[in-house]
C-alpha cells in the first residue's frame, strides 16, 4: 500500500514573522509546531510520510505552498498559523468555496477540531470557513488551525511554553490519525528502547492469589497500559 501523504504547512516565514506580540513571533511557533508533529507522527504510525511546506526560517509565497503540496499530490494539507488581533482560543478553518471534496474536508476537519479543543487548553472558537490561497489552490482536502492568539495574555503565556506547543503538535498528530485511520506502529521492545541499559518497572499490586492478580492485568490493559504477572517465590 502506499504511503498517506500528509503536508504540513507552518504559517509565515523568512522575512515574514507573521502576527508579533509578547516577545513571540508566528513563524517560530508554527514552525515547531510542525516539526513536533512529523517527529511525532513519524514516530508512531506506519505508512504515513509527512512533508514540511519549510522546515526552516525561510520565506514561502502562499501559492507556493499549494503548489508544493499539488505536486506531491498529498493525500492531505494542514496549514498551522498563530491568531492575532484581539481574541482568545483555536479555531479551524476551511475553504468556504464549492468544491466536490467539501464534505470529507469538512468531516476530517471535525475529527482534527474536536481532538486539538479535547488535547489543549484553548477556548474553542468554533468550526469556520474562509477563502484563504491555500484552502483553495490546494487539490485535496486542506485545513488551517488558528492555534490561539499571540497578542492575548492567556494565550501567550500558554505558546510561550515548549511544553505546551509540543501538546499542541501531538494533538494534531492525533487528530489528523484520528482523521485519516492512521495505525500505530507495533510497540517496540523495552529493550530497544533503552540506550543506558536500565530498566524502570512499575508495580501495581502484589496478590497472594493468581487470579487476582490476572484480574489487575486484564484492569490495566483495558486501560492501554502493558502489563504482566511476575511470579516472585519466597
Ligand atoms: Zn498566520
Amino acid at each position: 500500500m502506499a504511503d498517506f501523504v500528509q503536508v504540513i504547512d507552518p504559517g509565515h516565514g523568512g522575512h515574514d514573522p507573521g502576527a508579533v506580540a509578547n516577545g513571540l513571533r508566528e513563524k517560530d511557533l508554527t514552525l515547531k509546531i510542525a516539526l513536533y508533529a512529523r517527529d511525532y507522527i513519524h514516530e508512531n504510525y506506519e505508512n504515513v510520510k509527512v512533508y514540511l511546506t519549510r522546515d526552516k526560517d525561510v520565506f514561502l509565497g502562499l501559492s507556493e505552498r499549494a503548489d508544493f503540496a499539488n505536486r506531491l499530490k498529498a493525500d492531505h494539507f494542514c496549514s498551522i498559523h498563530i491568531n492575532a488581533g484581539g481574541g482568545k482560543g483555536f479555531e479551524s478553518f476551511i475553504y468556504n468555496g464549492n468544491y466536490s471534496n467539501k464534505p470529507k474536508t469538512q468531516a476530517l476537519r471535525n475529527v482534527l477540531h474536536d481532538t486539538i479543543i479535547s488535547e489543549t487548553d484553548f477556548a474553542n472558537r468554533g468550526k469556520k470557513e474562509a477563502n484563504f490561497a491555500v484552502l483553495r489552490e490546494t487539490n485535496m482536502s486542506a485545513v488551517l488551525t488558528e492555534n490561539g492568539f499571540i497578542d492575548n495574555t492567556f494565550d501567550a503565556t500558554y505558546l510561550k511554553s515548549d511544553f505546551n506547543l509540543r501538546k499542541i503538535a501531538i494533538a494534531h498528530a492525533h487528530g489528523l490519525a484520528k482523521a485519516h485511520g492512521w495505525k500505530l506502529k507495533p510497540k517496540k521492545q523495552a529493550s530497544k528502547l533503552s540506550k543506558s541499559g536500565v530498566y524502570y518497572r512499575v508495580i501495581t499490586g502484589s496478590f497472594e492469589n493468581r487470579e487476582n492478580a490476572e484480574q489487575r492485568v486484564k484492569e490495566l490493559k483495558a486501560k492501554g497500559y502493558d502489563a504482566f504477572i511476575d511470579v516472585y517465590k519466597k
